[in-house]
């Protein structure tokens, strides 16, 4: 059984107070089985340290991103080396807001995932189609040419909780329905049974992404291959806490 896995990714946003606040009234009272669930959320870099030492359950903190490389003469870049001595153990990797705009193609977010595993960092690699691309019946091709990048590289997929976030989902309060959802991720489970390993499609989380919110989780986590969620907006709100104990898998 893969235990569900809930991210929550607070972009660029939330001061010390909020990180503060959230900490103490929503994020401190949800209560989960950590042997069925993994919650896992990501502040901003400067405020990782920070909410790591708030956080007083099981809860685990992420990055948003780490650079292509290692430590140097890299100005403005943290390096997964800098994450793992932070004490940071997992990294949302190639966000659609990363590849539209600061220009991280596949390759990018492939490597990234190998400049985190070498650091022992999990990586939550995210993936998606654009509505264009929808639209046009592209959804699969956009998809698989992003998990064979990552294939290409050769990783510990046991590392790696797959993204599925529908770029049109993002943030526009339009959720995939529970069937659209659940057609993709079961196409993504798909690939990797065939061109990586029935283990890998079977113990491979593939959480949705986009708009997700209290109302919306529930039967979405009813799928078969929906294993949890990565959330945006709700991330900052009081929902968060009830998508999460929401998120059970009967
Ligand atoms: C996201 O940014 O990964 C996301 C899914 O955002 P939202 O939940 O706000 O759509």
């Amino acid at each position: 059984m893969r235990k569900v896995f809930i991210g929550g990714n607070w972009k660029s946003n939330g001061n010390l107070a909020f990180c503060k606040k959230h900490c103490e009234e929503v994020l401190n009272k949800i209560s989960f089985d950590k042997t069925k669930t993994e919650v896992v959320v990501s502040p901003l870099s400067i405020h990782l340290s920070l909410v790591k030492d708030l956080i007083k359950n099981d809860i685990q903190v992420s990055a948003q991103n780490i650079s292509l490389t290692k430590e140097g003469a890299f100005t403005g870049e943290i390096s997964a080396i800098a994450m793992k001595d932070l004490g940071i153990n997992w990294t949302i990797l190639g966000h659609s807001e990363r590849r539209t705009l600061y220009g991280e193609c596949n390759e990018t977010v492939a490597n990234k995932v190998i400049r985190a595993e070498e650091q022992g960092l999990n990586s939550i690699a995210c993936i998606g189609e654009t509505k264009e691309q929808r639209e046009k019946n592209e959804t699969m091709k956009v998809i698989q040419a992003q998990l064979q990048a990552i294939k290409n590289v050769k990783p510990d997929w046991s590392k790696i909780v797959l993204a599925y976030e529908p770029v049109w989902a993002i943030g526009t309060g339009l959720t995939a329905t529970p069937d659209q959802a659940q057609e993709v991720h079961n196409e993504i489970r798909a690939w990797l049974k065939k061109e990586i390993s029935e283990k890998v499609a079977n113990e491979t989380r593939i959480i949705y992404g986009g708009s997700v919110s209290d109302t919306t989780a529930g039967d979405l986590i009813k799928k078969n291959d929906i294993d949890g969620f990565l959330i945006g907006g709700a991330a900052l709100k009081p929902a968060f806490k009830k998508i999460v104990e929401d998120s059970k898998k009967i």
